[in-house]
């Protein structure tokens, strides 16, 4: 069904900012004020953006920021969750998406997970049609990016 993606990604954020409070971490949002509707599954999109934030929150030290931005192009949108986090060494970066692959055991287990997070990001993405990569300075933080293809053409509701 049709699926108004900004709205989506502002109910997904909301949600994170007032569970969080007690690690400070800040959102950003650089979302444009329009509708941009995808062609999709709710609720896979919404466990999509869930997986995304919720590693970045995981990985973010105390008072971290993380912006969350949507950017269009002719055919699709490129959506990215950049971190102010512990970030990925490089020898890691190709094996993020495996599924229970976590890069560094002892961290990872102090922080609770199984390693499927992007495993299951990455198949919600393909099935939209997307695709979805990573970067990352080891220390510095990371982001990942997922594009998403738009149906038609995107409707300013300022016009
Ligand atoms: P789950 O999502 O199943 O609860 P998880 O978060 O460990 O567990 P993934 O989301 O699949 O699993 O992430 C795989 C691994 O990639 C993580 O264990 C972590 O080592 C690394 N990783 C993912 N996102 C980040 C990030 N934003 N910053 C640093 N490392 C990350
Ligand atoms: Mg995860």
């Amino acid at each position: 069904s049709e699926v108004n993606l900004i709205n989506l990604m502002h109910h997904v954020i909301d949600r994170f900012e007032m569970s969080n409070k007690q690690e400070n971490i800040q959102f950003k949002r650089k979302l444009p004020d329009e509708i941009i509707s995808i062609t999709g599954d709710r609720d896979k999109l919404v466990q999509l953006m869930d997986n995304m934030i919720s590693n970045a929150v995981k990985y973010s030290p105390e008072g971290g920021v993380i912006t969350v931005a949507l950017k269009k192009e002719k055919q699709r949108v490129i959506i990215s969750v950049k971190d102010e986090g512990v970030g990925i060494p490089k020898e890691n970066l190709p094996h993020v998406f495996d599924r229970f692959y976590r890069v560094d055991k002892a961290r990872s287990r102090s922080l609770g997970g199984t390693g499927l997070g992007l495993a299951i990001a990455k198949e919600i993405v393909e099935i939209h049609g997307g695709s979805i990569w990573v970067s990352s300075d080891w220390g510095k933080g990371t982001t990942f990016w997922f594009s998403l293809p738009v149906n038609g053409e995107v409707v300013n509701t300022h016009d």
